[in-house]
């Protein structure tokens, strides 16, 4: 058997581990609601522009690294 609770929107019968209601449609998980706004998919798309960024300046700092090293081994010789 398993376990129902009332849904806090529509007072229907739900599962208790129903993350959306199927009577009214409401999400009782508030990090589905939270995904489901669109304004939250503007603010991730946003990072993700910041974390390539990010990655293009480590793959300059790793560049200059390497170069700084092989400056180093041909003044060593
Ligand atoms: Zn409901």
């Amino acid at each position: 058997m398993a376990e129902t609770k009332k849904c806090p929107y529509c007072s229907e019968e739900i599962l208790a581990d129903a993350k959306k209601c199927k009577h009214c449609g409401e999400y009782l998980d508030v990090t589905l609601k939270t995904k489901a706004k669109p304004q939250e998919t503007k603010v991730v798309a946003k990072e993700g522009c910041f974390l390539q960024t990010l990655n293009v300046g480590c793959i300059i700092i790793a560049v200059i690294f390497v170069v700084i090293i092989l400056i180093v081994i041909i003044a060593s010789l």
